[in-house]
């Protein structure tokens, strides 16, 4: 079991659908068990394959609920059904972030509340309801096995903002990459 690299934005990974698993193999388990490690390492409460360079349907989530209750777990192939947005400005609580993008902070008005259907390590099917920043998660991991980072949703101010930060820090460009554990971004 290893913790990988974490790709950066402008890696074409990130920035294209994940295909669909269809073998529950050992070697799925080998990767799940990978964006497990990672996901700890960086430390990060979700990450998706593409985010390891590994364009497949599949994200890992690590999110105990209100009680402290663990909610930890690996969807693949997932659904999503997400409740109306609401029709409001984004507010300092609404800061997401994004190891792909790390150590920094956009606001983004999300769904309050998601249905994910998806297939566990072993191919079993499950369905959680969300709410709150654990729905956030999920669409925002969801997001990842479309191709689209949060940064490519951002209202149009918070995205000029986003845009400068990247050009600043020269991500947007293929072959760059982080290591949990061993690189600090958060700086
Ligand atoms: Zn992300």
């Amino acid at each position: 079991m290893a913790v990988r690299p974490i790709v950066i934005s402008g890696s074409p990974v990130l920035h294209t659908p994940a295909a669909r698993v269809d073998s529950f193999d050992a070697d799925l388990a080998h990767l799940i068990e990978d964006m497990l490690d990672t996901m700890d390492a960086a430390p990060g409460v979700g990450l998706a394959a593409p985010q390891i360079g590994v364009s497949l349907q599949i994200f890992v989530y690590d999110y105990p609920d209100d009680a402290g209750n663990p909610r930890r777990g690996v969807a693949v192939n997932p659904e999503i059904f997400v409740s109306p947005l609401e029709i409001r400005d984004a507010t300092e609580e609404d800061e997401e972030g994004c190891l792909s993008f790390p150590g920094e902070r956009f606001a983004l008005v999300r769904g309050a509340k998601t249905i994910v259907r998806a297939f566990d390590a072993h191919g079993v099917r499950f369905e959680i309801e969300c709410e709150g920043w654990f729905a956030r998660i999920m669409q925002h991991e969801y997001d990842h096995l479309l191709g689209y980072l949060y940064i490519d949703r951002l209202d149009f101010a918070e995205a000029k903002l986003a845009a400068k930060t990247e050009r600043k820090r020269g991500w947007g460009k293929p072959g760059l990459s982080w290591m949990p554990g061993i690189d600090n971004l958060e700086d």
